[in-house]
């Protein structure tokens, strides 16, 4: 069953809670060596929206809709999320595309909205450039990512909200899938033509042939590709 809307809205609640309770105060010491004062301020919204907006006067504030939560709860759409496709894309949580690493990887992402806009990044164009990422990257390396993703299993476990993708693409076995092969993954809503480069334990790294991206490989689940014929 899908979780309803105020199921959703009390998961959101909770991704507000850790971006506040856990990412928040990780922050303090290096805020107190910056000039001025910063408010940071979560709150939910009723649609899929899910997003930074510096309010001035050092106000940061934070949207986390209950839509998106809605939406994650389905493993290939929470792969087209630009945070689903990160974890994947990143290694983040070890590449694991599962809910609460889908959640807290949120948080992580629009966190670091926030320390770009307290660091005055946010005017100068492309919001998701290397600067973006640098940030990213340390919440996750720092441990803060695993402490926000605990917090939130924690939290939801203690309402008695699981945590588990409602649906979930059959499995394709690992071993269907072999080096030098042609797959076809969506991403974002549009296909992608790629080549396997190798098959891991639970992953499959591809290389995009058509359309070229940025990436050089994706390391993604076979959960999500099919055989190119
Ligand atoms: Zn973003």
């Amino acid at each position: 069953m899908p979780p309803d809307p105020q199921q959703c809205h009390a998961i959101a609640g909770i991704l507000c809670a850790a971006t506040e309770q856990v990412l928040w105060p990780q922050v303090q010491p290096w805020l107190a060596r910056r000039p001025g004062v910063h408010t940071l301020v979560c709150r939910v919204g009723r649609g899929e929206a899910t997003y930074y907006s510096p309010r001035g006067e050092g106000v940061h504030l934070l949207t986390y809709g209950r839509k998106m939560v809605a939406s994650k709860f389905d493993a290939a759409l929470a792969a087209q999320w630009r945070t689903g496709a990160e974890l994947l894309e990143r290694n983040y949580f070890a590449g694991e595309l599962s809910l609460p690493a889908v959640l807290a990887h949120t948080c992580c992402h629009e966190f670091g909205h926030v320390i770009q806009g307290i660091n005055g990044w946010i005017s100068r164009g492309s919001i998701h450039n290397r600067g973006f990422y640098r940030i990213v990257d340390r919440i996750h390396q720092s441990g803060a990512a695993q402490e926000v993703r605990e917090f939130i299993e924690h939290e939801a476990s203690a309402r008695g909200l699981p945590l588990v993708f409602i649906a979930t693409p059959s499995a394709a076995p690992l071993a269907e899938f072999a080096p030098g092969e042609l797959v076809s993954f969506e991403y974002r809503g549009r296909p992608v033509l790629a080549k396997v480069l190798r098959v891991n334990r639970k992953t499959v790294n591809v290389k995009p042939v058509k359309p070229r991206m940025a990436a050089d490989y994706f390391r993604i689940s076979p959960h999500f590709l099919t055989h190119h014929r």
